[in-house]
């Protein structure tokens, strides 16, 4: 291993330790290494040894040593960077007026909502307040099979969460009357059929672009058509289509469905009717009629913007600008009902709130902030580039918010005894936060502590530790349990600074660790990480949802007095 490799991931632990409140880690450190130096890709191996050594004495540094041997070694590291343009706010929208904007997010209630859903919801209204105009959330609720109200209440209150101001809600089953109108205005005048095929026959015709026998019916066979669609044809015998064109490029135009017969009873309309909107249909129409001037979607539909046009063309209907944004998703956190509602059936994630999962409900009960959530969706803005986001990216936004609030609390995991003998205290009071006045603790001590498992491993006889805030120990006695004589203040540098529990007020909680739902395509069996762990009684005195910081752990909220989950480092 040559000196200058060597120089530059010590460089590099520095920068990140001191960045990230004295402290990193090998993988993270792995990663920049082989980020910036690709010639050590088929060399993990051998730099991983060296890195874990030189990440090892960087953590047992203080800030301040950090701080100076950068100043003495990499002066480079502290230099102003370059600043980086960070994308605040969302393109200026072309012919949009002052406070003529309005927007909308039409969700379909047939499932929670997700990263994917504040996407949509914080780009459009975000809009509508640049512009000083309206928001509406609008439940997308015309397919009676799939909806609930347990959804469509899970959908309002993930958008309160996230701070949005909502103008107006409805439903599109609010205008069934509407679908119905201007459905038979379209049959009337020849722009739409009734199909009586089978459906493997218009896949067929479909793919082969050619006209099916119903597209030749006249406008009275297909009134007579659609009183039977009313009683007397089954779901699946008949269907409204748009007479697009069968040999357009674009398959959405090959004469798509307007209005299918659905007899499932829907959560609110119950069974009053029988023929429903197509997405495309109902969107097209609520649209115009709400007065939307902006509608923004995620790029997957951007193919049916010809269709939803074609519909308000044949309509003579007013057309609103649509734009289109890239999709959100957290790489190995999948965000289809079609994964997410298999794994909580098998048991293999608890429920809809379980921190693995990309729901609001899940990210909120892991400590991700909804302020974070936005300016997140907001430094993505209106890019097209469909990329999975790694859930860091989050993680970095989330970190600014919680940083200033959180508490610092000991916890240790895998808890080891130590005997501190001639202690001259009988209680320590302990800053809650090393930066912001968050008041103090008091913790009352006698000679029983535990410390971390991780933390006695590297305890050998004869050598000092630090217990964070109450000074150096002298190990007198390595094993089962741990002894040691109390030495007070006492040079620091190169010694194991380490946090601890009193045995006597110890309280012993759940630690949920989430970690990435899926690698790949395969269900990651190791995804949830369960420790006991102590932590100090001042944890009772959380309200439940606080976010705090376990030293050297890292955030997490209290969930409860028996648990607690890791939000990230
Ligand atoms: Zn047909």
């Amino acid at each position: 291993m040559d000196e200058e490799i060597k120089k530059e991931i010590r460089k590099m632990s520095l920068q990140n330790a001191f960045e990230h409140g004295g402290q990193t880690q090998d993988k993270i450190i792995l990663g920049k290494i082989l980020g910036t130096k690709p010639e050590f890709r088929t060399k993990v191996k051998e730099i991983s040894g060296e890195i874990s050594e030189i990440v090892a004495s960087v953590n047992q540094l203080s800030i301040e040593e950090q701080q100076k041997e950068i100043e003495e070694n990499f002066p480079e590291v502290l230099a102003p960077k370059e600043k980086v343009e960070e994308r605040e706010g969302l393109p200026e929208l072309e012919g949009a007026e002052q406070g003529k904007v309005v927007t909308r997010f039409p969700p379909e209630p047939n499932g929670y909502p997700h990263i994917g859903h504040a996407k949509a919801a914080i780009i459009n209204s975000e809009y509508a307040k640049m512009y000083g105009g309206k928001f509406i959330l609008r439940m997308d609720d015309t397919n009676p099979e799939a909806e609930r109200m347990e959804y469509h209440a899970a959908i309002k209150v993930g958008l309160e969460w996230l701070g949005i101001k909502i103008d107006t809600v409805k439903s599109t089953s609010d205008d069934m009357e509407i679908f119905y109108e201007k459905g038979l205005e379209l049959i009337n005048s020849g722009k739409a059929y009734i199909c009586t095929c089978k459906r493997d026959d218009i896949s067929k015709f479909r793919r082969e672009r050619k006209d099916c026998k119903c597209s030749k019916d006249d406008p009275d066979k297909n009134l007579k058509n659609w009183e039977k669609m009313n009683q007397k044809f089954k779901p699946g015998e008949a269907i409204v289509r748009f007479r697009g064109d069968m040999k357009a490029d674009n398959a959405v135009m090959r004469d798509p469905v307007l209005m299918r017969i659905i007899e499932e009873k829907h959560y609110t309309l119950g069974d009053k009717y029988r023929i429903w909107p197509s997405y495309d249909f109902a969107v097209a129409i609520e649209d115009s009629i709400d007065g939307v001037t902006h509608a923004f979607r995620s790029k997957e539909f951007e193919l049916r913007k010809e269709l939803i046009d074609a519909i308000l063309d044949a309509l003579n209907m007013r057309k609103p600008y649509q734009g289109f944004f890239s999709r959100l998703e957290f790489k190995g956190m999948p965000i289809s009902k079609r994964v997410i509602k298999p794994l909580i059936e098998e048991g293999k994630v608890s429920w809809y709130d379980d921190p693995r999962l990309p729901t609001l409900e899940a990210l909120k009960r892991r400590g991700i902030k909804p302020e974070a959530i936005r300016k997140f969706v907001m430094s993505l803005g209106m890019t097209k580039a469909n990329t999975l986001a790694p859930f860091d990216a989050l993680e970095a936004f989330n970190r600014k918010f919680v940083d200033a609030e959180s508490i610092r609390l000991f916890m240790v995991s895998k808890a080891k005894k130590l005997v501190v003998k001639n202690l001259p205290m009988t209680f320590v009071e302990i800053p809650n936060h090393p930066v912001n006045d968050k008041g103090k603790r008091k913790i009352e001590i006698s000679e029983d502590f535990y410390i971390a498992g991780d933390d006695a491993e590297a305890i050998t006889e004869g050598m000092q530790i630090r217990l964070l805030g109450l000074g150096n120990v002298s190990i007198t006695k390595v094993g089962f349990e741990f002894e040691g004589e109390f030495v007070g203040e006492g040079d620091t540098t190169n010694i194991p600074k380490i946090q601890w529990v009193p045995q006597k007020t110890a309280h012993e909680i759940k630690m949920i660790v989430p970690k990435v739902l899926f690698n790949g395509e395969e269900f990651n069996e190791d995804s949830l990480e369960e420790l006991d762990v102590y932590t100090e009684p001042h944890y009772l005195q959380l309200k439940e949802g606080e976010e705090i910081q376990f030293v050297r752990f890292g955030y997490c909220r209290k969930d409860s007095h028996n648990q607690a989950i890791f939000t990230h480092k």
